[in-house]
C-alpha cells in the first residue's frame, strides 16, 4: 500500500483507517544526520481508531537501522520493533485525561505528516548515545583510554625521588 504524505489523524480515527506499508528512512528528516542506511525502509502498520471516545493510533514500526557508533564512528545496528500506542489530543489538558496505556500525540494542526509519527517512534527506539556493545574497534579504543596518563607517570616519578 502506498502510504499518504499528509493525513488528517482525527478523520482517520473516526473512519477507522489502517495504514500499512513502507516508508523510506530518507523521509525521516530529523534523523537524517544520524542514520547511515538512509536507502532502507521502515515497515509501518498503524491503525487509526477509537477507544471509547478517544481517538487512538495503535500498531508498530519496524526497521533495521544503522546509526553511527559514538565511540568508533562505525555503523551500529539497531533493530527497531516499536509498539505504537498513541492517543490523539488537541490540548495538554486532554493529554492529562488519557488512559495510561496511551502516549499523547498533541495535534497542532488538522493535517500532519504520517512520516512524523513514524519518526517520533524511531527516535524513541534509538539509544541517545548509540554504541557497539562488543566491538573490536571500540574495545581497542577503550584500552587506549585506560593507558596511564603521562601526568600520572610524572607524579609517580616525583614521588620516588
Ligand atoms: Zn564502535
Amino acid at each position: 500500500m502506498r502510504l499518504p504524505e499528509l493525513i488528517d489523524p482525527l478523520l482517520c480515527a473516526s473512519r477507522g483507517r489502517h495504514w500499512q506499508g513502507k516508508l523510506s528512512l530518507s523521509r525521516m528528516s530529523r534523523l537524517a544526520d544520524m542514520i547511515v542506511n538512509l536507502e532502507d525502509e521502515v515497515d509501518v502498520d498503524l491503525r487509526f481508531h477509537q477507544a471509547g471516545r478517544t481517538p487512538i493510533v495503535t500498531g508498530f514500526v519496524r526497521a533495521n537501522i544503522k546509526v553511527q557508533c559514538q565511540r568508533c564512528l562505525g555503523p551500529v545496528n539497531v533493530e527497531v520493533d516499536q509498539a505504537v500506542s498513541l492517543g490523539l489530543v488537541t490540548s495538554l489538558e486532554e493529554g492529562d485525561l488519557l488512559p495510561e496505556s496511551y502516549e499523547p500525540l498533541l495535534l497542532e494542526q488538522e493535517r500532519i505528516r504520517l512520516a512524523d509519527i513514524v519518526e517520533d517512534e524511531l527516535i524513541l527506539a534509538i539509544p541517545p548515545i548509540p554504541r557497539h556493545e562488543h566491538c573490536e574497534v571500540c574495545d581497542i579504543q577503550q584500552e587506549e583510554v585506560k593507558r596511564p596518563n603521562p601526568f600520572e607517570v610524572l607524579t609517580n616519578l616525583k614521588a620516588k625521588t
